[in-house]
């Protein structure tokens, strides 16, 4: 089914507000650190780890200038604080070292530091930098799957068809809003079909597979 996708951000905005993502950072570094905090974390838990956490690290320079048993300490409330320290570090010194401090623009090139996948590196340039992006989260596979965007279910091949589907300019909003349609109504064990606005839209819901 073709897909009308202004009138589907359309709803979506009406169901969730403005696209946005509910990690709070005020730079590109603190969205770096936040996005690789929030793995298998809540946003929400990664807040309340970064309002402390951003006052005392202010640069890579310092993530790099702590012993690791330290940052470990300061983020363990994300979970698996071990592999989350080790990695904060790697990319902060990759960064300092390879590009001078600055976080990549491009997704290719920054997806070259270990620890960074096309997913974060999308996340990161596209809110930080404000460059068109889709960020292909678990929600944004699922609901692609449902909706119709894609039935492929490798997240590369999905952003290409989403890349199809939805003119440039609308990439970001678009991701973000799904994720936040995933999180909130469509969610991966019972979808809330019965309070959800794209039921015309979804080829989950017209062949007969939807919730009430
Ligand atoms: S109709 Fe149901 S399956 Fe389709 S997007 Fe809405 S909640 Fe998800």
């Amino acid at each position: 089914m073709a897909k009308d996708i202004n009138l589907i951000i359309d709803k979506l905005k009406i169901m969730h507000g403005k696209p946005r993502v509910e990690l709070v950072f005020t730079n590109p570094l603190e969205l770096v650190i936040a996005t690789v905090l929030s793995a298998q974390c809540t946003d929400e838990r990664v807040n309340r780890v970064t309002e402390s956490l951003f006052k005392k690290y202010r640069t890579f320079r310092d993530y790099l200038n702590v012993p690791q048993e330290e940052l470990e300490v300061d983020i363990k409330p994300t979970g698996f604080y071990k592999n989350k320290a080790k990695s904060i570090q790697h990319i902060a010194h990759e960064i300092m070292e390879r590009f001078g401090g600055s976080v990549p623009q491009d997704v290719d090139t920054f997806t070259t530091i270990k620890g960074i996948g096309r997913k974060s590196a999308n996340l990161i340039v596209g809110l930080a930098f404000g460059k068109s992006a889709i960020i292909v989260d678990t929600h944004v596979i699922r609901l692609s799957n449902r909706i119709g965007f894609s039935d492929k279910k490798d997240p590369d091949k999905i952003e290409q068809d989403i890349k199809k589907a939805v003119p440039e300019d609308m990439w970001t909003a678009f991701s973000l809003l799904i994720t936040l349609h995933g999180r909130y109504l469509c969610k991966a064990k019972k979808p809330e079909c019965g309070r959800c606005l794209l039921r015309e839209d979804c080829d989950y819901w017209m062949g007969g597979k939807g919730n009430v």
